[in-house]
């Protein structure tokens, strides 16, 4: 039936933690025994008890696994080796790709943590002995930072990762002292999660509180339970999956109710507003903006909104073209949309298709095995005016 046939086009996705050890050691270790799969769709396909595996073409240290294959009691994943991780929540920090001469790295909205490891891995494996280089992860809700914490731990990622818990990234002083050497930005904010397996529109959306007041008063909907290793749990929540005391039904947020488009404009106004407080980081010079949402509202409309605001025209900041995107990722084929009336565009032809296609997205239930998900990046360009507050 339909919800089968959602099931067997997810892979359990699995990026190794190469804090704790190379691709090789795990495939030689946790995975010893497995057949290595010529394509995803072998994995999707293999036949029952087949164990196999498909190295990922895009995203170093992923691998894709039969759903049915349930790592959650093995050594690797409890010792965090392992993180299960869904493909397209691996792009953000693939893609903001750091470099020991970026300065310190922030994740500005990162619990339960997955893009905020995978940053920590990445760092750690360019950074040269004498060299410093820090991930600063704010969390602004408490419980959520808990388990930051708890999954910072647990992949090693402590030695690089400073986590600045029950704290809100829109209360920072972006030109702070504090902040001088921050020279790359990730930005994953709370978002509707339609892009989620198993997830549409009829399951409340979560708001922040919005600038300057209340997103509601109402209480968290704690109805829908989610399953240690249930495919249709959200992939990028780590804490779904991870073996730690966290309360799987906590929703991210407070949700609100109303009208879709309301609830979408709510959303996407706290996101431009995250999105050009990250602008506004004086030596910052690449950002990631990334989504688990399906809609347009929130992701493109973002973009373009944030393209057209005084914070990116006076602080310099352009789309990360296609060309100039990790290899991995220029040659993904899934590229932003445009929906006319919804926001208005400022660019001209060339330049809206430009940054439409410098829009990474991904879909959910394709061959391609992903959740519904987007990512673009900015950067600074010397070449555009710069007015520095
Ligand atoms: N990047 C995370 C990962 O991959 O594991 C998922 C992040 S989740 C989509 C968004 C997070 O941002 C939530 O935990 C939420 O509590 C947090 N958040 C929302 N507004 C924030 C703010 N102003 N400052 C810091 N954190 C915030």
């Amino acid at each position: 039936d339909g919800a089968t046939q959602k099931i067997s086009r997810h892979p359990r996705w699995v990026r190794v933690n190469t804090i704790k050890g190379t691709l090789e050691k795990q495939l030689s270790t946790t995975f010893a025994g497995f057949k290595k799969a010529d394509s995803l769709r072998d994995v999707l396909l293999a036949p029952k008890r087949a164990k196999t595996y498909y190295e990922d073409p895009n995203i170093p240290n992923l691998l894709a696994l039969p759903s049915r294959i349930d790592l959650s009691r093995s050594p690797a994943y409890t010792a965090g080796q392992i993180i299960f991780q869904d493909k397209a929540s691996c792009f953000p920090a693939y893609l903001l790709d750091p470099q020991p001469g970026d300065g310190d790295v922030i994740d500005a909205t990162a619990a339960p943590g997955n893009k905020t490891t995978h940053l920590a891995a990445i760092v750690s494996s360019k950074i040269q002995p004498g060299q410093e280089q820090r991930v600063i992860a704010f969390e602004r809700d408490k419980g959520r930072t808990i388990t930051l914490q708890k999954m910072v731990k647990l992949a090693s990622a402590d030695g690089v990762v400073q986590v600045k818990g029950s704290s809100d990234f829109l209360a920072t002083k972006p030109g702070s002292d504090e902040f001088e050497n921050v020279g790359a930005i990730l930005l994953d904010p709370s978002c509707s999660g339609t892009g989620i397996v198993g997830r549409d529109d009829a399951i409340k959306m979560h708001l922040p509180e919005a600038p300057g007041g209340k997103a509601s008063s109402q209480k968290p909907d704690k109805t829908k339970k989610r399953k240690r290793g249930d495919e249709t749990s959200d992939p990028s929540d780590a804490a779904a999956t991870l073996s730690l005391d966290f309360d799987e039904s906590t929703p991210e947020e407070t949700p609100i109710d109303g009208k879709l488009s309301e609830r979408l404009a709510a959303l996407s106004t706290f996101q431009l507003h995250i999105l050009t407080h990250a602008m506004r980081f004086t030596n910052a010079h690449k950002i990631t903006y990334s989504t688990c949402s399906i809609h347009f509202e929130e992701n493109e409309g973002v973009v373009f909104q944030a393209l057209a605001s005084s914070v990116a025209i006076e602080g310099g900041w352009r789309i990360l073209r296609r060309e100039e995107q990790v290899d991995g990722l220029k040659s993904w084929q899934r590229r932003g949309v445009w929906e006319d009336d919804k926001v208005g565009c400022e660019l001209d032809d060339s330049a809206k298709k430009e940054a439409l296609d410098a829009c990474i997205r991904c879909e959910k239930d394709t061959d391609e095995g992903t959740m519904g998900f987007f990512v673009a990046g900015f950067v600074r360009d010397d070449t555009i005016p710069q007015v520095r507050e």
